[in-house]
């Protein structure tokens, strides 16, 4: 024994030594460990003389077992070492770490050439332990294990043995659990430790998630493993990762979130302290309780109010808590006859809120204020009683000479849930003398071919003593262009020199100190074919024949004509539309041309006022004229309230002509007094810059406030907004102005939504618009906007606003779309002409979509007139059901509804006739021969329907339900009845 050389090898390594299953790194467990034994581990060593089992210690001096083998001084040896048995575990692959150390055998002296270098590693599955069992050719070879290094060289030139570590895999491992064995065939080895170990991944939280330990394939693939979501969290997306081969935790997806009271803290989510708050799931922080709440408990959700403070529905839980403003102050007001303007200021402390509106409640008190009542519903608020958003209120239809206390109260989105007693601002008037209202109820006591006998009530409200009545009435044909006015000293007329068989419209309006009051509703009465003869003794009037009102108009022309000639003035630059001079016949109010006035300077102050320069403050430029900038800005009259105000300046560096037609838009715009057309504040021509003060249109354009609001209002809003723009209209046809250009974008918005009518220039009106296009005549006009009388020959007439008007009511229900889209003017013209128009706007009403049609229609004399529009619109408003049915066609260019309206969709007589105008001829053969024969059955034709008889591209089959669709609401609804 004394020539075996010596295996006992230095302990140069360290690992720190742990237990059974345990093991170096978080991701390896441990199957087996010979270092964590202490006693003996009584593996098999065969034939007994090879292996050995020694004791020793490591470097700590911790006891620990190896095995050595050196007999190489001998022939062929074949010693194996077989470890017990190690079970499986869910391991499916395995790992085997061999620490050992190997003399080299020229380290060896006297060795007699049998010397190995390697041994050999094998390994066998079992299902289970078979005790001390051994064959060797049972064994599956792993590898043959060589050392890196078997020695290394110190300073003084010693060789020292060199701990080898050597890893092999095996798998994958199916069996309950194996045997390894190491196999000498001759070498001189010491086998230090043993480890065998498998890889997982293990458990981690990620993203709030937990995911649990996981033991990968064998294979290349990855494990895809769920996570479930911490305690106080859900899932917002499912929470996985992919456990790879190696143990390691790849690609988390998806990710939970803390619940609502409950913020992420590490790996947890845990409770809000108190003073905060979280009110929806998520991972950020609790929030600090807004001002005036707390929350005393931890998790709170939301902060509670204090006392006195509260929190609407509609504020989110970020809000301050908030409480109801205090009364109004400083109530002014202003009495014109028997209306009153209320102005007040803001009330001090609106609560800690913006959205602070105000109700104002009338009161009608005896004298002395002793006793009060509510006033009863005649009464008028301009825009509305309750919920004005702005601090002024005009109260009209009050009775003449009578007290009225008026209570303003201030009410904000939690006013509702306060328990506290309310605050007024209170204000008393007394109303002045007032004209009389309007005669309401007009009688037809006899007719006969040439006259007819009226009577009516006295209005409702004279407010002082009748003077007289003033009657109007002319030819329903004639239009109002010729009339005749009577006075009547009662409530009864006859009139006379009446044309048999004729229809006559008629208006009366009565007259007291206070002027004249507001004129009836037009009545129509018609003369019979009879003779009947009447008698007139009772009234007391004056004639005026229709034939002196002729002759005075004809007066005119010849001294207007004369005027011309004279001056050498060009007047109009519409030469289809010379306006006559202003002629004032008693009663009625004419829009008079300003370039009739020789001197423009002499127009400018008849109609629109000076204004002192140092009475308006400009703040900021909101758009761009023809003539220069378009800024708001305020205008403070001596003795007047603040007003915000539009100002239009004419750029420096202007010529004569420029400055004239600039004015000349004051001119025109200072004849109007009516709520939907813009009013002129006045005019600076004194000082520099040239400007021109309107009243101030918070919301802009027409068209690009629709756009910015897209789909946001009801039906009944933008009804109302029509309404408004018919009415504005209806006043300049009555005072006999054609505004050639009307569209939605010449139409302002105030912040109440009322629509005013702007843009009155005269040479400049479409000059100045950006649509205008030249036409083949020369002059310049929005083709889109434009009737096709008024394109072809200048023909501009109120019917050719009409269309307009069409085209504005479309512009509307499409919330500011372009008119025929991308359409160039040239095919709009062309599209037009040969009958085709518009399809109706989506959702739009089949009233509103019929009214279009009728102001398109060819024939300007068929339009509506804009009385009958107002009323119209009017009656739609008051019955809303009436706008439920849907005009139902898509709205797009290329399914344009080929509506031709010169020949009615009604009038078609056969399917046939209908097909072939719709340009569906190829469906027409196919559905003569499938005998659909009425429109009903082809509307409820179904796709499939379609496909049976041949018609299988989408188009066709669109454009045909569509077209049945308003053919079918045109049948149901008949024209509308304007
Ligand atoms: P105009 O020269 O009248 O076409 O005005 C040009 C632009 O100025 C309009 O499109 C509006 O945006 C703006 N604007 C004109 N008048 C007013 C007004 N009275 N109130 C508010 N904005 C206005």
């Amino acid at each position: 024994m004394d020539c075996k050389p010596s295996v006992l090898l230095l302990f140069l390594f360290s690992p720190v030594c742990q237990g059974h299953l345990t093991s170096h790194h978080s991701n390896e467990v441990n199957l087996l460990d010979s270092k964590a034994s202490q006693g003996e581990l009584g593996w098999i060593s065969y034939p007994s003389h090879g292996w050995e089992e020694i004791s020793g210690v490591d470097e700590h001096y911790t006891p620990i077992r190896t095995f050595q083998v050196c007999n190489v001084m001998e022939y062929s040896q074949n010693n194996w070492l077989r470890t017990n048995w190690i079970p499986r575990n869910s391991a499916q692959k395995i790992y085997v770490e061999l620490k050992f150390t190997l003399r080299d055998c020229n380290s060896i002296p006297l060795v007699l050439g049998t010397c190995k270098e390697t041994f050999n590693l094998y390994y066998m599955e079992t299902e289970e332990d078979q005790g001390d069992q051994f064959w060797e050719h049972q064994f599956s070879k792993i590898d043959t294990i060589a050392a890196d290094e078997s020695f290394t060289q110190t300073d003084l030139g010693d060789r020292i043995l060199k701990l080898n570590t050597e890893v092999r895999e095996v798998g994958p491992v199916a069996q309950k659990g194996f045997y390894l064995a190491f196999q000498d065939v001759g070498a001189c080895v010491a086998l230090v430790t043993v480890r065998v170990y498998f890889k997982k991944c293990p458990f981690t939280v990620r993203n709030l998630a937990t995911f649990p330990d996981t033991v990968p394939t064998d294979s290349q693939a990855l494990v895809e493993v769920r996570g479930s979501c911490v305690n106080n969290s859900r899932e917002a997306e499912p929470p996985r990762m992919y456990c790879s081969t190696e143990g390691e935790w790849l690609v988390p997806i998806g990710k939970c979130l803390c619940d609502v009271a409950h913020e992420p803290r590490g790996v947890t989510c845990q409770v809000c302290r108190p003073g905060f708050y979280k009110s929806s799931p998520g991972n950020l922080r609790c929030s600090k309780c807004p001002p005036h709440s707390h929350a005393h408990q931890e998790g709170s959700a939301h902060c509670s109010c204090e006392k006195n403070y509260f929190r609407s529905e509609a504020d989110p839980s970020s809000m301050a808590c908030t409480r109801p403003p205090s009364s109004p102050r400083n109530v002014i007001s202003v009495i014109n006859e028997t209306s009153v303007i209320l102005d007040w200021s803001w009330p001090a402390d609106s609560g800690g809120r913006k959205d602070v509106t105000f109700n104002v409640v009338c009161k009608r008190c005896s004298a002395g204020q002793r006793k009060c009542e509510a006033c009863r519903g005649a009464v008028r608020f301009l825009p509305r009683p309750a919920g004005l958003s702005n601090t002024t209120v005009t109260v009209a239809d009050l009775l003449a000479h009578t007290n009225y206390t008026f209570e303003i109260e201030a009410l904000n989105g939690v006013s509702a849930l306060s328990s506290e007693p309310r605050q007024f601002a209170t204000v008393t008037i007394t109303t002045n003398q007032a004209a009389p209202s309007p005669v309401a109820v007009i009688r037809k006591d006899r007719t006969s071919r040439n006259s007819i006998s009226l009577s009516w009530l006295e209005p409702e409200r004279p407010n002082g003593i009748i003077l007289d009545y003033e009657v109007k009435f002319y030819e329903k044909q004639e239009q109002e262009t010729s009339y005749t006015i009577l006075r009547a000293k009662g409530t009864n007329v006859t009139l006379n020199g009446l044309k048999p068989d004729t229809i006559y419209l008629l208006q009366i309006r009565a007259r007291t100190a206070a002027g004249y009051g507001g004129s009836s509703r037009k009545f129509e009465f018609e003369t019979s074919p009879d003779s009947f003869s009447i008698s007139s003794e009772n009234s007391q009037v004056v004639l005026v024949a229709i034939s002196s009102a002729v002759a005075i108009i004809l007066l005119s022309v010849v001294v207007y004509l004369l005027l011309g000639r004279f001056c050498g003035y060009s007047k109009s630059k519409h030469p289809d539309e010379k306006r006559l001079p202003f002629v004032r016949l008693p009663g009625i109010r004419t829009y008079v041309d300003p370039h009739t006035y020789e001197d423009p300077t002499q127009a400018i102050h008849e109609f629109a006022r000076e204004l002192d320069a140092s009475c308006i403050a400009i703040d900021k430029v909101v758009g761009a004229g023809e003539f220069g900038e378009v800024c708001s800005g305020r205008l403070k009259q001596p003795s007047k309230k603040e007003t915000c105000v539009a100002i239009k300046t004419l750029k420096s560096g202007y010529t004569e002509t420029q400055r004239r037609d600039f004015l000349s838009e004051a001119s025109i715009m200072g004849q109007f007094d009516h709520p939907n057309i813009i009013r002129l504040e006045g005019v600076v021509t004194r000082n520099k810059p040239v400007m021109i003060v309107t009243e101030y249109m918070e919301n802009g354009s027409l068209d690009c406030f629709l756009r910015r609001h897209d789909a946001q209002f009801t039906v009944i809003q933008l009804v109302g907004m029509l309404r408004g723009i018919a009415s504005g209209m209806k006043y300049l046809s009555d005072m006999g102005y054609v505004h050639r250009d009307l569209a939605a974008r010449n139409i302002l918005v105030n912040s109440n939504l009322v629509c005013k009518v702007s843009d009155f220039g005269l040479s400049r009106v479409l000059e100045d618009d950006p649509e205008a296009a030249y036409t083949t005549r020369g002059g310049k006009i929005p083709i889109r906007w434009t009737a096709p009388e008024a394109i072809a020959y200048r023909k501009f007439t109120s019917a050719s606003d009409a269309w307009s008007y069409g085209i504005v009511v479309w512009e509307v229900m499409s919330y500011g779309e372009r008119p025929y889209w991308e359409m160039s003017n040239q095919d709009v013209i062309k599209a037009v002409d040969e009958g085709y128009r518009l399809p109706p706007p989506m959702d739009c009403p089949a009233a509103l979509y019929q009214l279009m049609l009728d102001c398109w229609q060819k024939d300007r004399n068929n339009r509506p007139k804009f009385d009958q529009i107002v009323s119209l619109l009017d009656k739609l408003i008051r019955n809303p059901s009436s706008l439920k049915i849907i005009a139902n066609a898509p709205s797009s260019p290329e399914n344009m509804l080929l509506d031709r309206t010169g020949a009615d969709i009604a009038t078609f007589c056969s399917m046939g006739d209908w097909l072939e105008s719709m340009h569906t001829l190829s469906c027409k053969d196919i559905f003569n021969g499938a005998s659909y024969s009425s429109c009903n059955t082809l509307a409820k034709t179904s796709t499939e329907d379609f496909k049976q008889v041949g018609v299988t591209i989408l188009g066709p089959q669109k454009k045909i339900v569509s077209s049945i669709t308003a053919l079918e609401t045109h049948a149901k609804n008949g024209p509308v009845p304007v």
